[in-house]
C-alpha cells in the first residue's frame, strides 16, 4: 500500500521495552525510537501542539509529521518519554479511559500475558487453537476457516504474518469480543494466572495523563473502553464509547479533548458525526491510506514500516559497498530482517 508521494502524518507507535517491560512483538526500546526519530529527521517532526495548530488552520506543509502514542501505556511513559524529552519533542497521546476507573483492558492484558510467557509467538497461536478447539465454538471457528483467505484479509498491513492474520480474522470476526474473552479467560486460567497480576505496571495512571498536558503534550480521544470493531457497534454504543471518554479527559484536565486516534482503525461515518458533535478538530486512522482524508483521518505510518525502509537503505548501502574495495570485516550497521519489529497494531 502506497501513500500519495507525500502527506502531513503521524507516526503510531504502542509498545516499548527496557528491563521492566517485557519485548513483545512489534515492541520498541529507547534505541529504537532515536534511531526512527534520527532516519526520520528531527526537523520534520513538529511538536504536538504545533502539529495541531497547523492542521486545524489548513497550514501543515506536506512533509510535516507528529508523533503519536496509543493507548496509555506505561511503557511509553517509561521507555519513550526520555527519549523525546532527548530530542525536544512532545507528542500526541490518545488515552482510552475505562482503565483509569479501574476496569481491565483485556486487549492489553491478553497482549501482556502472550508477550510475557510465550517466547514465540507461534505458541501462543498454538495455545489459543488448542483452548478454542476444546470450547463451545469450536465449530464456528472450524466453519469459518474455511472461507478464510489470507491473503487478502489485512491486505493494508503487509508486515502481518500468515497466522497473525489467521489469529486476528478469529478473534474479529469469528468469536467477536465475549467468545474471544471467554477462550482466552479460560487459557490464562488454566495458566495457573489471574488479570489482577497482569495489569500490574500495564497503564498510566491520572496524575502521569495530567503530568504529560502539563508538558505541552497532547491527550487526546481513543474511546472509552476501546472496543476492537468500534464501526460494528450502533450509534448509541458509539455515542457513549466517545462521550465517556470525552467526559473524563475534560475533568482530568479541565479542557476540551480535540483530538482523536480512531482504535484499531475502526470507524464510520456515524464515528465522524459523533465526534464533530463533540468538538473533535482531527483524527489519526492507523494506517497510511489516504481513500477518503478529511482533518478526522489523517494518516499514520507504523513503525515496523519505517524499519523496512532503513534497513532497505542499508542493503542497498551494503551492496554498493561491495562493488568498491573490500568492506570492513563484520556486520554492516544495519538490521538483519529478524531484528525489525512486527507490527504495533493490536
Ligand atoms: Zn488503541
Amino acid at each position: 500500500m502506497k501513500a500519495k508521494a507525500m502527506q502531513p502524518h503521524g507516526i503510531m507507535f504502542h509498545h516499548f521495552h527496557d528491563r521492566r517491560h517485557p519485548a513483545g512483538q512489534g515492541s520498541l526500546s529507547a534505541d529504537d525510537l532515536a534511531e526512527i526519530i534520527r532516519f526520520l529527521n528531527p526537523d520534520r517532526i513538529l511538536r504536538a501542539r504545533r502539529w495541531l495548530k497547523h492542521a486545524i488552520s489548513g497550514t501543515l506543509e506536506e512533509h510535516d509529521i507528529c508523533l503519536t502514542f496509543d493507548d496509555n501505556l506505561c511503557c511509553q511513559y517509561d521507555v519513550a518519554l526520555p527519549v523525546l524529552q532527548d530530542f525536544g519533542l512532545t507528542g500526541f497521546w490518545f488515552i482510552p479511559t475505562s482503565v483509569l476507573q479501574g476496569k481491565l483492558a483485556r486487549l492489553d492484558l491478553y497482549r501482556k500475558f502472550r508477550v510475557k510467557y510465550f517466547d514465540e509467538i507461534d505458541d501462543f497461536h498454538e495455545a489459543f487453537f488448542r483452548t478454542l478447539a476444546t470450547s463451545d465454538h469450536a465449530d464456528l471457528a472450524e466453519q469459518a476457516l474455511r472461507q478464510f483467505h489470507p491473503s487478502t484479509y489485512l491486505a493494508d498491513f503487509p508486515f502481518y504474518s500468515e497466522a497473525d492474520r489467521r489469529f486476528r480474522y478469529v478473534r474479529d470476526e469469528v468469536l467477536g469480543p465475549q467468545r474471544y474473552n471467554s477462550i482466552m479467560d479460560a487459557l490464562i486460567g488454566s495458566s495457573g494466572l489471574n488479570l489482577e497480576d497482569l495489569a500490574d505496571n500495564l497503564w498510566m495512571n491520572p496524575d502521569r495523563i495530567r503530568e504529560l498536558h502539563a508538558e505541552g503534550h497532547v491527550i487526546g480521544l481513543h474511546t472509552h473502553t476501546h472496543p476492537t470493531r468500534l464501526a460494528q457497534l450502533d450509534q448509541q454504543q458509539q455515542l457513549r464509547e466517545y462521550r465517556d471518554n470525552y467526559t473524563y479527559l475534560m475533568s482530568l484536565l479541565g479542557e476540551p479533548p480535540t483530538t482523536v486516534a480512531h482504535p484499531c482503525n475502526s470507524y464510520n461515518r456515524h464515528t465522524l458525526a459523533i465526534l464533530r458533535q463533540l468538538g473533535v478538530k482531527i483524527g489519526f486512522r492507523a494506517n497510511m491510506v489516504y481513500s477518503e482524508h478529511s482533518k478526522l483521518d489523517f494518516a499514520r505510518r507504523d513503525p515496523a514500516d519505517i524499519f523496512q525502509e532503513i534497513r532497505s537503505g542499508n542493503i542497498n548501502a551494503a551492496a554498493a559497498h561491495t562493488a568498491s574495495p573490500p568492506a570492513p570485516s563484520g556486520p554492516q550497521t544495519g538490521r538483519n530482517p529478524a531484528d525489525i519489529p512486527a507490527s504495533a497494531v493490536r
